[in-house]
């Protein structure tokens, strides 16, 4: 996978055979041979370029708790680095959400950065969360919103922090889905609804600026975002909006190589299109706490309708 070195896939290798045949025997919930869940997590660790050390933490990460091994046998077999990476996750998955004087959340985050002496191991918590969350089905319905509630306060923070907006956003979803399922197949279905008239803001949007870019030598990609059902429902409760304001709402995404580029975009779009008063944020100055950078802008979009753009570059 990706460039890594031979020596390093024969690790993961070795990890993975070594699990396997741990866990031989055990199933998940969902039936399925448990071996699936560590290498999902590794999986979701390997698309985050995680190291190698980390991938094979993540197909071991649940032989201490589950399975007969040592961690002697980890560490005479993978190193002392991935056995503390086991042993970090191991001790993270021991604290009880449930205690009263831990179930503050924002104490919660503060210890559990703490006892993870490793980034890496919050790292590989989340991404074991996050294959949790997939598979949340196979629980009961209490099982599912105890979870749900626990992922929305506790690991969407984290990930936030950690600037995983990907797996931020997947886990804040999924967390709407068992919460609160009624509004969240409402608005999956509203916003299914809302495609073809979101492709045709982005198509009237390219033609006015098409022109512009092209004399003005810039590469752009501009596509359409469904804005993810969470933040549409989070919306919804912060604004007292209702389903047809945010149904009228498109949110595109431009891509360019460089800043220049970006503020250059943001002329033209304001230029072409009227901006929304107090809506622009220029997060390439002043980046987010999590390093974030972008630009964004609210404008009156094609229709008439209110239109959100992020500029940003691809990195
Ligand atoms: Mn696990």
């Amino acid at each position: 996978q990706q460039n890594r070195a031979e020596k390093d896939i024969e690790k993961i290798q070795s990890a993975f055979n070594f699990a396997a045949g741990l866990h031989e025997g055990q199933y998940r919930a969902s039936e399925e041979p448990y071996i699936l869940h560590p290498l999902e997590v590794a999986c979701i660790l390997a698309d985050l370029q995680a190291d190698t050390d980390t991938i094979c933490a993540a197909l071991l990460h649940d032989t201490l708790e589950d399975t007969e091994t040592s961690p002697e046998a980890i560490k005479s077999r993978f190193g002392a680095a991935v056995l503390t990476l086991v042993n970090g996750v191991t001790k993270l998955s021991k604290f009880s959400f449930s205690s009263k004087e831990e179930r503050q959340a924002e104490n919660f985050r503060k210890m559990f950065l703490a006892m993870a002496d490793d980034i890496r191991i919050i790292f590989l918590k989340l991404a074991d969360r996050l294959h949790n969350m997939r598979t949340l089905n196979y629980m009961k319905p209490e099982k599912q919103k105890e979870i749900a509630k626990e992922t929305i306060e506790i690991f969407v923070p984290l990930a936030n922090r950690l600037g995983m907006g990907l797996v931020k956003t997947e886990l804040e979803d999924l967390s709407l889905r068992y919460s609160n399922p009624e509004k969240y197949f409402e608005i999956a279905q509203l916003v299914a609804q809302a495609k073809a008239e979101r492709d045709n803001t982005i198509r009237t949007i390219i033609e006015k600026i098409d022109n512009n870019l092209k004399a003005m030598n810039i590469e752009a990609s501009i596509t359409g975002r469904a804005k993810s059902y969470y933040s549409i429902f989070s919306k919804m409760h912060r604004k007292q909006m209702t389903y047809q304001d945010l149904y009228d709402i498109t949110a595109v995404r431009v891509i360019v190589d460089n800043e220049k580029e970006c503020y250059e975009v943001l002329g033209l779009i304001h230029s072409a299109f009227k901006p929304i008063p107090g809506r622009f944020k220029d997060y390439i100055a002043m980046p987010k706490n999590n390093l974030y950078r972008s630009l964004h802008t609210s404008v009156i979009g094609p229709r008439g309708k209110p239109l959100e753009v992020q500029i940003r570059t691809q990195e």
